[in-house]
C-alpha cells in the first residue's frame, strides 16, 4: 500500500465482529486459560499479552503502523521522543561503549548523549555533519557502536545526508540511526537511503495535535548483528534474564526491537499510555494530508521572508538559495516540514518584539503542530546559554523557530506583516 493509504488503513486488522475503529486497551493485564499458557509468554515462547509494560494491543496496532509507514519490520512505541532516542542507543550500547552523533541535533538529545549517557559511562562524540569523511572516520573507534542523526534538525533545519553517513557508518561496522521526527515518513523515508534504525518523537507532526507526549523506534531489520558478535552481545550472546536466549538468533530481523520490548521495557518501563496511542492514531490517519500543507504554507512564507527587507536572513531548505537545498531535493522531494528558522536585522532583541506583536501566532515551547507557533530559544529552550555557547551549539543568538501550522497561508502572512509592521 501507498503511504496515503497506510496512513488511514495500516495497523489495526479487526477479525469479525471487532471494533472497525481501533479501541483503546484500557487493560494492565490479559486473562489466560491455564498457568502453562502464561508461562510460555514469559518465556518468550509464544506471542501474546501479559502486561501492559512490555505489550498492548492498541499500542501494537499503532507501532505496525509507523513501521509500515517507515518500510521497517518492527516498532515499539515510548513514552516521549526522548525516550525513543535513549532507548534506541542504549539498546547496543553498554557502560564503557562509545558512539557518534551528528552535532546538528534537537538540545535535548544533545544533553542526553552528551551529560546523562555519560553519566552512564556511554561516551558520545559529536561530530560536524559538514566535515569530510576522513574527519569523520578519525571519531570512530574500536568500541564505537553506532551512528546518529536527525533527518531534518531542530530547529536549524539542517539537512542530513543519510547515505553518505549510513556508508560511513556500514563501512566500520555499525548501524545507522535517524531521527525522523521533522520529515516524518510522509516526506523521508530514511531506510531506502541506508540507515538502519528510526526514531521519531510522536509528539510533532506525526500526533498534529499537541495533544499527546510519544516516541517511536523503528528497526529496518537490515543490519546483521551476527556478522558483528563481538560489537553487540546483548544480541548476540545469551540473556540470563530470559534462560539464555540469544536475540539474533531467536528472533532473526526482529531482534533489535524484540531485545528493547523484552529487556528495556521490562527494566525501564517507558511506556507510550494505551490513550496516547490511540490519539496518536487519529493524528496518523491525516498526517499524508498535513504534511502536504505544512509544507505548502512554509514555503509561501519562507519566499515572503526572504523578500522582506527587516529580514536578515532565512533557512528554509525549500528555497532554492538555501545551503541543504540539494539535499533536500534528493531527500526530500515533496518538501520537508513546516519548521523555518530566521533573523531579523538588528540586535537580538528585535526577535523579542516582532513576537510579541504576533496576534494569532502563539509563543510556545512546542514545535509541529497544527497551529503556527513560535518561539526564540536564546529566549526560552536555550536561555541560560551566552551568546558564544549559542553558536557552538549551532543556534543563532537572533534565531527565531517558526512552525509553520495548516492555517490558511493568508492568514499567517498577514499576522507576520502586521508585527513586522508594529515594531
Ligand atoms: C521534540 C523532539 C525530540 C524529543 O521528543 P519529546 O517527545 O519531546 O520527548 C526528539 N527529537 C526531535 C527532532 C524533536 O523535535
Amino acid at each position: 500500500m501507498k503511504p496515503s493509504t497506510i496512513c488511514v488503513q495500516g495497523g489495526w486488522q479487526p477479525k469479525k465482529g471487532e471494533p472497525r475503529v481501533l479501541p483503546i486497551y484500557q487493560s494492565t493485564t490479559f486473562k489466560y486459560d491455564n498457568s502453562e499458557q502464561m508461562a510460555r509468554l514469559f518465556d518468550l515462547e509464544d506471542e501474546g499479552y501479559f502486561y501492559t509494560r512490555l505489550q498492548n494491543p492498541t499500542n501494537d496496532a499503532v507501532a505496525s503502523k509507523i513501521a509500515a509507514l517507515e518500510g521497517g519490520v518492527a516498532a515499539m512505541l515510548t513514552s516521549s521522543g526522548q525516550a525513543a532516542s535513549f532507548y534506541a542507543v542504549f539498546n547496543i550500547c553498554e557502560a564503557g561503549d562509545h558512539f557518534i552523533s551528528s552535532n546538528t541535533i534537537y538540545g535535548g538529545t544533545y544533553n542526553l548523549f552528551g551529560v546523562t549517557m555519560k553519566k552512564l559511562g556511554i561516551e558520545c562524540t559529536f561530530v560536524d555533519p559538514e566535515a569530510s569523511d576522513e574527519e569523520i572516520a578519525k571519531a570512530f573507534r574500536p568500541n564505537t557502536k553506532c551512528f546518529f542523526g536527525e533527518t531534518i534538525s531542530n530547529p536549524g533545519g539542517h539537512v542530513f545526508d543519510i547515505e553518505r553517513f549510513a556508508k560511513l557508518a556500514h563501512a566500520h561496522g555499525v548501524p545507522l540511526i535517524v531521527d525522523n521526527t521533522f520529515a516524518t515518513p510522509i516526506n523521508c523515508r530514511p531506510f531506502e537511503w541506508g540507515a538502519d534504525i528510526v526514531t521519531h518523537s510522536t509528539t510533532k507532526y506525526m500526533d498534529g495535535h499537541a495533544t499527546a507526549v510519544g516516541g517511536c523506534i523503528v528497526d529496518s531489520g537490515r543490519f546483521d548483528w551476527m556478522a558483528h558478535a563481538e560489537k553487540y552481545p546483548g544480541l548476540c550472546t545469551p540473556d540470563e534474564s530470559y534462560h539464555g536466549l540469544t536475540y539474533a538468533e531467536r528472533f532473526g530481523e526482529k531482534a533489535y526491537i524484540t531485545k528493547a520490548t523484552a529487556q528495556l521495557m521490562r527494566d525501564l518501563g517507558s511506556i507510550q499510555s494505551p490513550e496516547n496511542a490511540f490519539l496518536l492514531n487519529l493524528g496518523l490517519e491525516t498526517l499524508h494530508l498535513r504534511m502536504r500543507q505544512h509544507c505548502a504554507n512554509a514555503q509561501r512564507v519562507a519566499e515572503y521572508l526572504v523578500h522582506d527587507e527587516r529580514v536578515a536572513w532565512v533557512s528554509y531548505a525549500g528555497l532554492p538559495g538555501d545551503k541543504y537545498h540539494d539535499l533536500a531535493r534528493k531527500y526530500l522531494p515533496q518538501g520537508g516540514c513546516g519548521v523555518i528558522a530566521f533573523g531579523l536585522k538588528g540586535s537580538r532583541d528585535e526577535a523579542i518584539r516582532f513576537m510579541d506583536h504576533l496576534k494569532m501566532i502563539c509563543i510556545v515551547t512546542h514545535v509541529a503542530d497544527a497551529r503556527t507557533c513560535v518561539l526564540h530559544p536564546a529566549s526560552h529552550t536555550h536561555r541560560q546559554l551566552s551568546d558564544e555557547q549559542l553558536r557552538e551549539a549551532g543556534v543563532a543568538p537572533d534565531l527565531i523557530r517558526l512552525s509553520v501550522g495548516i492555517e490558511d497561508v493568508d492568514d499567517i502572512l498577514a499576522d507576520i506583516r502586521q508585527a513586522l509592521d508594529a515594531m
